[in-house]
């Protein structure tokens, strides 16, 4: 069972601690700023074995080469020809790594940007900033069909797998969620939750597999009365799950 923990980090990142449970070693993911982080390793007396990167953007990177002056030989995973130059470790789809006892398989997710990568098994799923909990990640590089596409990649995982994304972006999109889909119990329910957590100053995340395709409103774009209540100047003619994942991006992009 993997251990994974949060360390938050400017207004709504995390960077998400993978600890191996038999020793001091532990891995961070997309580490945007080195100084939480270094906080919290003398804090917990751990030794980072290690860096993943999901994607070039500064708030995912912008910590590593601090962190290499405290740790000069640490292994630095990321995507392959991407556009960040730190990659010392280059991934591909279909690549695994195994640390802290467990094997993450490498899944290309463009779309937010075209060098996304995720790293998933049937357990866990480090999803950058492809799929958020209720929401999706802009697409700066992509288009809404390598976007889907990518989901689609997501949510053929198991839906008790955890899905650890990278902001706490949640009460935003249930809002967006809920203009979408407003007779959805299950997102109403959700939304109530969530309220409270936040309220309580805790963390949305992680949320599952299972409970995005339940109120997310991107991984319902399938559906075909997905489009119902949104608003005619965002939908195109064409009726297929990528044209209702285009118009909600759209949407979303003027919320
Ligand atoms: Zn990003």
């Amino acid at each position: 069972m993997v251990q994974v923990d949060a360390i938050k980090a400017f207004d709504d990142n995390y960077i998400w601690v993978i600890k191996d449970p038999t020793s001091s070693s532990c891995w961070v993911v997309d580490p945007g700023d080195e100084k939480p982080v270094l906080d919290y390793l003398n804090q917990q007396n751990l030794t980072l074995e290690g860096i993943l990167v999901t994607h070039h953007h500064w708030d995912h990177t912008d910590g590593i080469a601090p962190l290499l002056t405290s740790f000069p030989h640490l292994p630095v995973y990321g995507p392959k020809n991407g556009k960040y130059q730190g990659i010392t470790r280059p991934l591909v789809e279909h690549d695994t790594i195994t640390l802290a006892g467990i094997t993450l398989k490498v899944i290309a997710t463009p779309g937010h940007t075209l060098d996304h990568i995720c790293y998933v098994n049937n357990e866990v799923a480090f999803t950058g900033d492809t799929l958020f909990n209720a929401g999706c990640g802009r697409l700066f590089e992509g288009t809404p069909e390598q976007m889907w596409h990518s989901f689609n990649k997501l949510l053929s995982l198991p839906n008790s797998c955890q899905v650890y994304c990278t902001h706490e972006y949640t009460l935003a999109n249930l809002a967006f969620a809920h203009a979408v889909d407003p007779n959805n119990l299950a997102l109403t329910e959700y939304h109530q939750q969530a309220q409270k957590l936040r309220q309580g100053g805790r963390s949305t995340i992680p949320t599952t597999i299972g409970q995005q395709k339940a109120i997310n409103p991107f991984a319902r774009a399938a559906k075909a009365d997905i489009l119902t209540y949104t608003p005619i100047e965002f939908i195109s003619n064409d009726s297929t799950p990528e044209a209702h994942f285009a118009a909600l991006r759209k949407w979303k992009d003027n919320f």
